[in-house]
């Protein structure tokens, strides 16, 4: 029999009700023909609750401990979920990351998966069983719990999907497919029937977290076609797996993203001189932080500007980077004018992005969008471009407006009836 891996999201199992709504979706799917294997995330709220718990006592716990804590919130739904397939009649045995050895390396919170052994679900679904695997989780090579970043179980679901070769794998979230806006946002979103892999990996990366970045990266790779449903109706759904060739529109704008968690750096009054740039980003990107969207002013006086976005989660610690490195700078050019190097953080910032293949194609996405956005009087921070996508960095409190009037100005916007 065809495998079919499914995967449900925490608010997919937040309560016993969901718990059974779960049971019953695979019991379906098993009707359809195949044989299932389920990963499941921990009960909705269930990591925040528990990532607040370790903060209120540490404001750095350490990542084995966090790792280990963590983890511990997928064991409980794993249980229940088998505990209500069983009930329901369908045969069902939990598994924990290392019961299938799900292999990681020993990278504490972001660990980098290393290989996954499959010989386990098979044999239970060669007896007609049901495995509910444990997702975000891993064991690393020597035996220690990890986790792989959070909202990781849609990677362990495409991961486990391409080892068995999948027929297909089966995102259950809280919203129907994938939209050209997140529809809590956008009331006239429209759920897209179809996305390229291309595009989906923009929306994700930018923001779009009905899927996290490295399950479309991973199941592109390894081919792997994906589909977001909704566990809470039946119907709709959209399927990750197009590419260019079989683009469904016309539109130069496919989506409109969002995303609130970077925070802004600028050091000013930097000499303009080789080697500066690293000498300040160097450090930070050591301690394993990823800096993005950097913008390097015009020089005026041999001095410039250097703006970059931080995750806000690592704001504090890259200020901190920033103010070590700093006094050697000006020892090394002291200041003629009284320029000061100094820096300056921001962490009410938003990042909103249009993304679309179709720009490959079309001129005046930039203006457009540039254009929209002053109608609005909302300014412009930072821009950056790549092909197929344009992020502007803007005050958060706009945020939400930018990605509406976008959506608007794009095209997008559902008809209404
Ligand atoms: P799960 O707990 O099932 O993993 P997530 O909360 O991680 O679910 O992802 C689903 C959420 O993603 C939705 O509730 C929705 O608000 C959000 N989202 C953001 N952008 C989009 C988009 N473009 N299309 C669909 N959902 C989106
Ligand atoms: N429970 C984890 C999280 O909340 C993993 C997941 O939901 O995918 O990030
Ligand atoms: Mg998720």
């Amino acid at each position: 029999m065809p495998v079919l891996v499914v995967k449900f999201g925490g608010t997919s199992v937040s309560d016993v009700t969901r718990i059974r709504a779960a049971a019953n979706i695979i019991a379906n799917c098993q009707k359809e023909g195949f044989s299932v294997v389920v990963v499941v995330s921990a009960m909705g709220g269930d990591t925040d609750r528990l990532v607040d718990l370790a903060q209120s006592i540490s404001c750095h716990p350490a990542r084995r401990e966090f790792d280990m804590l963590l983890a511990s919130g997928e064991q409980v739904s794993v249980a229940l979920l088998a505990i209500a397939l069983n009930e329901r009649g369908v045969k069902s045995k939990s598994y924990l990351a290392d019961q299938i050895q799900f292999v990681t390396d020993a990278q504490h919170t972001r660990a980098n998966i290393v290989r996954v052994e499959v010989d386990k679900l098979f044999q239970s679904v060669a007896v007609g069983e049901v495995p509910v695997i444990a997702g975000f989780q891993g064991v690393s090579t020597d035996g220690e719990i990890t986790t792989i970043g959070r909202g990781g179980s849609d990677t362990t679901a495409v991961v486990i999907a391409a080892a068995m070769d999948a027929e297909e794998c089966r995102i259950y979230t809280d919203v129907d497919g994938v939209y050209t806006a997140d529809p809590r946002i956008v009331e006239h979103a429209t759920r897209m029937e179809r996305i390229s892999f291309e595009e989906m990996l923009e929306m994700a990366a930018l923001g779009a977290k009905v899927l996290q970045t490295q399950s479309v990266e991973y199941s592109r790779r390894h081919s792997v076609r994906l589909r977001v449903l909704s566990s809470f109706k039946n119907g709709g759904g959209t399927v990750i797996d197009t590419e260019e060739n079989e683009r469904m529109t016309n539109l130069p704008v496919s989506a409109v993203t969002y995303d609130k968690n970077d925070a802004k750096i600028t050091v000013r009054h930097v000499p303009d001189v080789p080697g500066v740039a690293y000498q300040l980003l160097g450090p930070i990107a050591d301690s394993g932080i990823s800096v993005d969207m950097i913008v390097q002013n015009v020089s005026v006086d041999e001095r410039t500007d250097l703006t970059f976005t931080v995750p806000r989660e690592n704001f504090d610690v890259s200020l901190k980077i920033l103010n070590r490195s700093v006094p050697k700078l000006c020892k090394e050019y002291p200041p003629d004018d009284g320029k000061l190097i100094e820096v300056i953080g921001d962490d009410t910032i938003a990042k909103v992005t249009v993304v679309g293949l179709g720009m490959r194609s079309n001129v005046g996405v930039a203006s457009k969008m540039f254009e929209t956005l002053a109608q609005y009087g909302i300014n412009i921070q930072m821009i950056s471009t790549s092909e197929i996508k344009i992020s502007v960095v803007i005050h958060v409190d706009f945020c939400e407006v930018a990605v509406r009037v976008l959506h608007t100005a794009f095209g997008l916007d559902a008809p209404k009836d």
